[in-house]
């Protein structure tokens, strides 16, 4: 029986051993579980026994522009497909960052300090909530709801139905990514009750929301109506369900143009205004939205606003077309031109990169804040302010875009991993920028930034929760540093190869909950080798970019050139040659020269002519120190 015992332990232990010993990779004990389980797999494709939740929310909601308030009641379905029976909720009110004792990792105005959500009524399952409960517990956390040992659990592969009214004052003086721009424009996110993410992870995730760390969403279905004053135009996630009783009849056939159009239409011009009601109906109006498949639900209103639109074609083979549209303050101007850059990025990310036909119907620009103030996504919305630049327009635009597929359409958590969508969403913007406007302005410091902050103690490695970096070291692990890995992951791959591993990772795990080791294996795979020299400094380990040139040696050919990898993140080498006739010449090598951990390499340059002077340029990642980059030869 003994031997028994130590034999089955010892069999345990060489299959546990075994599957983990198909990668050199770290794996925090909470992630291996996955593996153990089925639901993720070594080749990065989802386990055979992969599973997401999701529901499906129907929502009346109601704006009242004078007193800054969103009142709401919805009705939730939240279906179970996990094996778990769960006898606990959690709910997240996103607006109790603005309640007065919460932490948060942003400053907000002390007049929008609130007692948090207003909840009015909460049943589940028919059962009224009672907040005193003894039967089981009801906390308020951070900005969760959670509800344990309630007596109604949710069965495996089963549905609850949640019930739920409430209000919230849209904040007047802080804007975090959302807010009030004047009486009538708002943009309204983070608003509505949602059932937070149950993974095969975690379970439950609880992490508050701070104001820093965003989007982690199952994918969702909305149904959803909002009301506001006559003459307040409203434009959501979704599609407009009811435009024909809602908008003036010159105005709705301007709307339906757009529609098709390859040019941007003026659907609503200052003209427009000045000749009337741009609505129909009564004192208050309906709009009503659908939307399927989407991890949220946001909307914007405005009155006086103008509103361009147009349409790109995303699938040649299907001709379907995706409606872009901006809406703006009549007093920003360059405005004019942002339904263009947004039908433009459309087509960018739909046929270039990443290459995948946009998921959704449409995408709103809307334009909160008049002067700066940077960019936000949500689904089929943005929330930009107005850059100092035409590059930077251009810039935001299709960044936040962009995030259409990174964090929504992929599902990725970006509490945990922000790179996950920040760096594809950096990675994304350049090129279309410079093509447009090649006058830099847009992140054109990115590099320099990046160079200068890696080494620094607040720079975690990538792997680190995000909500665990509070300090300035965030974004740069954000965004800097990720989409210089990408950018140096494409160089090594090329782009055949490294689009081919993109499009697999992203057409595998849309619309589920991809973590860093679904992205690592997958190129593993496509690439058809081990990354794990690549990966574990750029994303595993703290550390910096640094090639110095230590010595250049004449030969018979020519020189012999050693450049040294002073830090530890492997980089290419761009080498510019300047000969004793002040010609120039370049050479680049990717940052596989790197791949068995050399420390050093020798670079033959075969020439006839006189080196003068070499210099390690830095056009592709970072270089922390430039002062041994230039070797010159006497
Ligand atoms: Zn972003």
């Amino acid at each position: 029986m003994k031997n028994r015992t130590v034999f089955l332990l010892l069999a345990a232990l060489f299959i546990a051993g075994n599957i983990f010993s198909q990668t050199s990779l770290y794996i925090p004990r909470n992630i291996q579980r996955a593996y153990e389980k089925g639901t993720r797999s070594f080749d990065g494709k989802p386990g055979k026994n992969y599973w997401t939740n999701s529901a499906d929310y129907t929502i009346k909601a109601e704006l009242v522009p004078s007193e800054n308030k969103v009142k709401g009641h919805a009705w939730i379905t939240y279906y179970n497909n996990s094996p778990d029976s769960l006898s606990q909720y959690v709910i997240r009110l996103y607006g109790d960052v603005f309640r007065k004792g919460n932490s948060r990792d942003f400053r907000i105005s002390p007049d929008d300090l609130t007692d948090g959500v207003s909840i009015d009524s909460l049943t589940i399952n028919g059962i009224g909530i009672n907040f005193q409960s003894k039967e089981y517990r009801v906390m308020r956390t951070g900005t969760n709801l959670i509800i344990s040992n309630f007596p109604k659990k949710i069965g495996k592969r089963d549905f609850s139905k949640i019930e739920i009214q409430w209000s919230i004052q849209i904040p007047k003086n802080t804007r975090i990514r959302m807010g009030a721009y004047s009486d009538t424009a708002f943009y309204v996110a983070y608003w509505y009750p949602q059932v937070a993410v149950y993974d095969d992870i975690d379970g439950w995730d609880r992490v508050d929301y701070n104001g820093m760390v965003e989007f982690y969403n199952d994918i969702n279905n909305y149904d959803v109506e909002i009301t506001v004053p006559k003459e307040v135009l409203v434009w959501a996630t979704g599609q407009l369900q009811n435009s024909k009783e809602l908008l003036r009849g010159d105005i709705y056939n301007k709307y339906q143009a757009a529609q098709e159009s390859d040019e941007v239409v003026r659907i609503v011009t200052e003209e427009d205004y000045k000749s009337g009601s741009v609505t129909l109906g009564n004192e208050n109006n309906v709009w009503k939205f659908k939307a399927d498949k989407v991890p949220d639900f946001s909307f914007a209103t405005a009155k006086g606003y103008l509103w361009d639109g147009a349409s790109a074609e995303v699938d040649y083979s299907s001709g379907r077309r995706v409606f872009t549209d901006a809406v703006y303050s009549p007093e920003v101007k360059g405005w004019d031109e942002v339904a263009f850059f947004a039908k433009l990025s459309v087509e960018y990310l739909s046929h270039e990169w990443p290459g995948i036909p946009f998921p959704y119907p449409k995408i709103t620009t809307f334009n909160g804040e008049k002067s700066g103030g940077g960019g936000m996504e949500t689904p089929m919305m943005c929330n930009n302010g107005k850059s100092p630049s035409r590059a930077g327009q251009i810039g935001v635009t299709l960044h936040e875009i962009a995030h259409t597929y990174f964090p929504f359409y992929m599902g990725t958590n970006e509490r945990k991993y922000a790179w996950m969508d920040e760096g594809w969403a950096t990675f994304f913007t350049p090129e279309l920028v410079k093509r447009l406007e090649d006058q830099g302005g847009y992140r054109s410091d990115d590099s320099q930034m990046l160079s200068f902050m890696l080494g620094n103690e607040n720079l975690l490695p990538l792997v680190t929760p995000s909500y665990a970096a509070k300090t300035q070291g965030y974004s740069i692990m954000a965004y800097q540093q990720p989409a210089a890995a990408y950018n140096i992951l494409r160089d090594f791959l090329g782009d055949e190869l490294f689009r081919k591993a993109l499009q697999e990772y992203m057409n595998l795990w849309n619309g589920k909950h991809p973590i860093p080791y679904d992205f690592f294996f997958t190129f593993d795979r496509i690439a058809g080798e081990d990354l794990s020299w690549f990966w574990k400094p750029w994303f595993f380990e703290s550390g910096w970019a640094d090639l110095a040139i230590t010595s250049a040696k004449k030969t018979t050919d020519g020189y012999e050139v050693q450049v040294n990898n002073v830090g530890n993140y492997p980089v290419p080498i761009d080498l510019k040659i300047t000969f004793d006739d002040n010609t120039e010449e370049t050479l680049h090598k990717t940052a596989s020269v790197w791949k068995k951990g050399e420390k050093e390499i020798s670079i033959s340059l075969d020439t006839e002519k006189k080196i003068k002077k070499l210099e390690l340029d830095r056009l592709l990642g970072p270089d922390s120190n430039f002062s041994n980059n230039v070797f010159e030869i006497k």
